[in-house]
């Protein structure tokens, strides 16, 4: 017997409008563990079953809406379906999002593939609950040599669960060789940024690789995805990072793929763009993938001041017809405002910009409209009318 959970009308019409959380407010008192509950509204009728985190703002994520039981084959076939999601945009690589949390349906999961391995992340306490059913059903259905933990990430203080890198089964290794189109790279498991590598964007940088030429710069580099992808149509390219690890990490992997075209510079971003203005440099296609500039909404207002200088800079490098591909993966930074930020810097650039096409994160990281936490990254392909 799972336990009930009551929640009241507002509650139940959120789950019905497409949102999978149920906040505190909405949920009457309740003991249960932390797990699978059965989710009913005040007049008892199902709502459906949910995932428990009795410590957390959201209380209740919804997983179905019926009152079958959730329990490894349920997870198995639920992984079937995200499988065939990703079938479908045939994706042209070896290491991508399988599942992406509430954006696939599994709040609270995400689960990334590198070759062989799976590197998972269980972020609430009612899926941490139900870990042995998760993982059982994730060997059934992806056969992975291992499964690596990757639970350092701050969300899972507000669940009070700990922070640990855990092998959960097998022998998973630290480094792990993988195939992004044409370009092969090392992903870091247990110490890369995300899950060992920047997955999201993957398509944009095949979409950037494919129109390359030139002179190219890739700012914000990390391990050099972006300026490997780019190196095989420019002439060169020159990629800007300011962390010595990430640039000795990006440099193996230049070699891996025997790539020689690439000048990989220890450099604040900021100043190197200032720099590039200075000495009067044009590029034909530039990329700017920074970090999230606002990881708070109370830092908005200063992180898209950041943002307007970057793209501005960027914007007065390009050559006359050269491209930008320009990002931001702040949540709180809206489509909408980062249009809005765009405009600005392209006003004060002096450049005319003409926008050629709007992209977020790669298709294997579903971005559900009822569901806008499930989308992060925007981005914008610019060119340099004159
Ligand atoms: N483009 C990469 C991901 C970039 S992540 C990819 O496709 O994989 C953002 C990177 O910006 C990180 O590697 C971080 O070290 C770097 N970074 C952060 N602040 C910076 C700054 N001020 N100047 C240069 N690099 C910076």
């Amino acid at each position: 017997m799972t336990a009930t959970v009551t929640v009241s009308a507002r509650g139940a019409a959120r789950w019905r409008a497409g949102h999978p959380w149920i906040y505190r407010s909405d949920v009457d008192d309740a003991r249960a563990a932390p797990g699978v509950v059965t989710v009913r509204d005040r007049r008892r009728r199902v709502v459906g079953r949910a995932l428990w985190s009795p410590a957390s703002e959201i209380r209740l994520r919804m997983l179905s809406h019926d009152d079958a039981p959730i329990d490894r084959d349920w997870w198995r076939r639920a992984f079937d379906r995200a499988a065939r999601r990703r079938a479908d945009i045939a994706i042209d690589a070896t290491a991508f999002r399988l599942v992406h949390a509430e954006g696939d349906g599994l709040p609270a999961l995400v689960v990334d593939r590198y070759g062989d391995y799976l590197v998972a992340q269980l972020l609430s306490a009612g899926l941490e609950a139900v870990r042995d059913d998760v993982l059982g059903a994730l060997h059934d259905a992806f056969r992975p040599a291992g499964i690596l933990l990757r639970h350092d990430v701050s969300v899972r203080r507000h669940e009070r669960l700990g922070m640990e890198v855990e092998d959960a089964t097998g022998a998973v290794p630290d480094e792990v060789e993988v195939r992004e189109g044409a370009v092969r790279y090392v992903a870091r498991l247990r110490t890369g940024q995300k899950t060992g590598a920047f997955l999201d964007q993957r398509e944009n940088r095949l979409l950037v690789g494919a129109g390359s030429r030139g002179a190219a710069l890739d700012v914000f580099a990390y391990h050099g995805l972006f300026a490997l992808h780019m190196a095989a149509g420019a002439a060169s390219v020159i990629a800007v990072e300011s962390s010595g690890p990430a640039l000795e990490a990006a440099r193996g992997n230049a070699s891996l793929n025997g790539i020689g075209n690439i000048e990989w510079l220890e450099a604040n971003a900021f100043d190197a763009l200032r720099g590039f203005e200075r000495e009067g440099r044009r590029f034909d296609v530039v990329v700017l993938d920074p970090p999230a500039f606002a990881k708070q909404k109370d830092s908005l207002q200063r992180a898209t001041a950041a943002y307007k200088e970057i793209n501005l800079r960027a914007a007065r490098l390009l050559a006359p017809g050269g491209v930008m591909l320009t990002c931001s993966c702040s949540f709180h930074l809206t489509r909408s405002r980062f249009l809005d930020m765009l405009a600005a810097a392209a006003a004060d650039s002096g450049r005319r910009l003409v926008l050629e096409r709007l992209v977020g994160q790669a298709g294997d990281h579903p971005e559900v409209i009822t569901i806008p936490e499930t989308g992060y990254m925007k981005g914008a392909l610019l060119r340099a009318a004159e």
